[in-house]
């Protein structure tokens, strides 16, 4: 641009020309870019120049003239500005630049920076005004201020706290949310760092965030927490995200905060619930599974588990009838009720009882109750399935049957016994007379000694029978359980023969119970013979003894016994042993595994009867081929034991006492008053307990002795015994019975001292009790 420049370097003066030369200066004047305007003092405009007309929309004959003053021109509000501007420049001072909101033609608002210099031009004093156009710049600032109360707006809108921190952690703005929970006044905040109002362990926790979100170009995402105003702990869901500017300098970051405590505290107290129910399921001890529609195990609990003794992966995923029933077919496919398909076809819950099997291929009884597990529209999902353990139930059921069973048979097989007791003591008693009264060789007296060893032979059946129904009588005393057995081991070693070994194990300490010693020796003998049978081979049986304290766990587990201390005699032996079918019919009278006129299934009828009858117990464990093992328990007393005293058998001798005989069975009666009266005594009869006593009245001075049965119509034996003693304390009497129970019942018969015979009753005995009573010998002695 050559002829510009030319036309440039023109109007540039030259150092001669400058002052003279006003119309080149005219010229720079009117091109400048910005605003250049004249005024007098007072703000009247002189000059103006073409940028000026631009910027006022107005011609310059509008401008000249016009003052700085007019409302029309320069806003109100800045017309004190627009006078301290004139005054400065009357003092001869620049002033500006200052900005100025200026009326243009048309009504709109333009905003100037205004720059005054005072010049003396012709003497005159007067202010050269230069303006910049800032309408631009203002509105862009305008703008920004706006977005920036929007921004401010949003902010504390949010309602999750929300930090602005410099690149050192100190706050720049927080907004409203914060305030609400640290309870301060937002500028509080300003300047200070988390160091400041957070515990050190969370402003350290919250340093290190910073670090992490400022060093990268993400926002991060971390979770905090910390105690409130009030000193309760929140928990914060934070994002972190670094500020950078335009040029991508770092200047700070914001944190977003939220809080999430209840969030928090609900999940927590899920887990906690989802803890406790995961809890209590595998801590109680019914088994809990839950079931699909397609008969899968979903879930299992402890108690589950344990009963089937299988482990989570055994059954999970796995159709519950494989599990349960080792079957490959579901239970209904074979006709069994199912409970769980029932809940699924109708939606309720129902119940089964089933046989499981477990690992070990036992059997469990289970009582099944199913519920079911519906969705949201009520569809059964799956069913929750109660699986409860009732196999001891069933088995201590298994076991009242049992007892009850054998109970009845005994109450049956005793009644009977005791009516023919009867029988036979007459035909005994007869027999024996009968006998007795033939010659030597009289053909007669075979056929009498055979009516006499049959009788015999019935009689130890229905002694037998009287044991098992507890219907014998006994005569306890105090024993030591191994002194009878110590004393019996010549007699063992005899039944059970050469072939078999027998072993004593006899506790060091006395074990004394009350026992009846011939009752108890009947129960080892019983239970050698049977060991001897089972050992046809040869063996070994093994006795042994104890002390065994029954406690709640053994009575529980075996439904049966009372807690206390026991002595424990255990017989076992090598032999044959036997299977579950047997075993639950072993007590049972006449029942025999052996031959016909080998065995006649009373012996262990009678040990049961026995031990029953002392109160004890008997159990006994056994495996085909694997030999046997029964174990007794007597209740244990803390007396001291007494001797035992050997049965010495003495002749029985007669006398000429007079001797009160009271019973009501005619026939039985009649027996005894004949044996009594050879033995060269007189009989008083009596046929009940009424009459005895008018008997006594009548002939109390010669009556020596009383003869009772114990159970009489009007008044038994022992009321009998009670009434004549108030007049004759020291009468001796023999009481007479078949029953055990009946004297237990009517009470203390048995004490020691009474004299007792049971029946059937053999002459010889008869005579010997009652010699033995007349010569001051009244022991309760059979
Ligand atoms: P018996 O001996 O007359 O058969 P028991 O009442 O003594 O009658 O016994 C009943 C049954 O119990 C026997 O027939 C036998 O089958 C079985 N038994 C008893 N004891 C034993 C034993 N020690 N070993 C094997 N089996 C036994
Ligand atoms: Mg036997």
């Amino acid at each position: 641009m050559p002829d510009a420049r030319r036309r440039e370097d023109g109007l540039l003066p030259s150092r001669g020309e400058r002052t003279g030369s006003v119309d080149k200066w005219k010229s720079v004047f009117e091109l400048a870019p910005d605003g250049y305007f004249i005024t007098d003092l007072e703000g009247t405009i002189l000059v103006a120049n073409r940028r000026c007309e631009e910027l006022a929309g107005r011609g310059r004959n509008e401008l000249i003239g016009m003052s700085c003053l007019e409302e029309t021109l320069v806003s109100a509000t800045d017309a004190p500005k627009a006078r301290a501007i004139l005054e400065r420049g009357a003092r001869g001072q620049s002033a500006g630049p200052e900005e100025f909101r200026i009326v243009t033609k048309s009504g709109d608002s333009i905003f100037l920076e205004i720059t005054t210099h005072p010049v003396t031009i012709e003497h005159a004093k007067l202010l050269l005004c230069i303006a910049r156009d800032t309408t631009q710049h203002h509105r862009y600032e305008d703008s920004l201020k706006k977005a920036n109360a929007r921004l401010q707006a949003l902010i504390h809108a949010i309602p999750d706290m929300v930090f602005f921190k410099d690149l050192e952690g100190r706050y720049l703005m927080v907004n409203r949310a914060v305030e609400a929970v640290a309870g301060l006044p937002g500028e509080r905040f300003i300047g200070m760092t988390p160091d400041d109002h957070l515990p050190p362990d969370a402003a350290g926790r919250c340093r290190e965030s910073d670090l992490l979100a400022l060093q990268g170009d993400q926002p991060i995402h971390t979770e905090e927490y910390a105690a409130d105003k009030d000193g309760w702990t929140r928990y914060f869901d934070i994002i972190k995200s670094p500020i950078r500017d335009g040029g991508g300098e770092l200047l700070g970051l914001v944190a977003v905060c939220r809080d999430i405590t209840e969030r928090k505290k609900t999940e927590d107290a899920l887990r906690q619930n989802e803890k406790f129910i995961r809890g209590i399921l595998e801590s109680v001890d019914q088994g809990f599974i839950v079931i699909d529609r397609d008969h899968r195990i979903m879930l299992a609990n402890k108690a589950y588990l344990d009963q089937a003794k299988l482990t989570l992966p055994d059954v999970i995923g796995r159709k519950c009838f494989s599990v349960s029933h080792g079957s490959t077919k579901a239970c209904y496919e074979r006709g069994e009720h199912c409970a769980v398909r029932q809940t699924f076809e109708t939606g309720e819950p129902r119940t089964a009882t089933h046989i499981h099997r477990n690992r070990d291929q036992d059997l469990v009884y289970v009582d099944l109750k199913s519920y079911p597990l519906k969705d949201e529209e009520g569809r059964t999902i799956a069913a929750i399935e109660i699986v409860n353990n009732i196999t001891d139930k069933k088995r201590l059921e298994e076991q009242l049957r049992h007892s009850q069973k054998m109970e009845a048979i005994g109450q049956l097989a005793g009644g009977i016994a005791h009516d023919f007791n009867n029988i036979l003591t007459t035909i005994i008693g007869y027999g024996s007379l009968l006998k007795k009264g033939l010659n030597e060789d009289d053909p007669l007296r075979h056929d009498a000694a055979q009516v006499l060893e049959a009788a015999e032979r019935a009689s130890n059946l229905t002694r037998g029978l009287l044991a098992f129904g507890r219907k014998q009588s006994i005569c306890p005393c105090a024993v030591n359980v191994n002194e009878v057995i110590g004393n019996m081991g010549r007699l063992l070693r005899r039944i059970i023969g050469e072939d078999v070994d027998i072993l004593f194990h006899t506790e060091d300490e006395a074990l004394v119970v009350m026992a009846d010693v011939g009752h108890f020796e009947q129960v080892l003998m019983n239970l050698a013979t049977n060991a001897k049978d089972a050992m046809s081979d040869g063996g070994c049986l093994t006795i042994s003894t104890g002390k065994r304290h029954l406690d709640r766990e053994f009575i529980q587990s075996r439904g049966f016994g009372k807690e206390g201390d026991y002595a424990r005699i255990t017989v076992t032996d090598t032999g044959v042993g036997f299977d579950d079918r047997i075993k639950a019919r072993i007590f049972e009278p006449f029942f025999t595994t052996k031959a016909t006129g080998k065995g006649t299934g009373l012996g262990l009828s009678i040990v049961y009867g026995i031990v029953k009858q002392h109160n004890g117990y008997i159990t006994c464990e056994s495996e085909p081929g694997s030999g046997t093992r029964f174990d007794i328990y007597f209740p244990l007393i803390k007396d001291e034991a007494v001797p035992i005293r050997p049965k010495g058998e003495a002749e029985p001798g007669g006398g000429n006492e007079t001797i009160l005989l009271v019973e009501d069975e005619e026939a039985v009666r009649a027996l005894m008053k004949k044996v009594l009266e050879r033995g060269g005594y007189r009989v008083i009869e009596a046929k009940d307990g009424e009459e005895a006593i008018e008997r006594f009245c009548e002939q109390r001075a010669h009556i020596q002795l009383l003869v009772l049965d114990v159970i009489m119509p009007k008044k038994n034996g022992r009321d009998v015994h009670t009434w004549i003693q108030r007049e004759r304390p020291d009468i001796k009497a023999i009481f007479v019975s078949g029953y055990t129970a009946d004297i237990v019942t009517t009470g203390g018969i048995l004490e020691r001292g009474a004299a007792f015979l049971s029946k059937p009753v053999s002459p010889p005995a008869l005579l010997g009790k009652v010699r033995e009573l007349l010569d001051g010998n009244g022991s309760a002695k059979r």
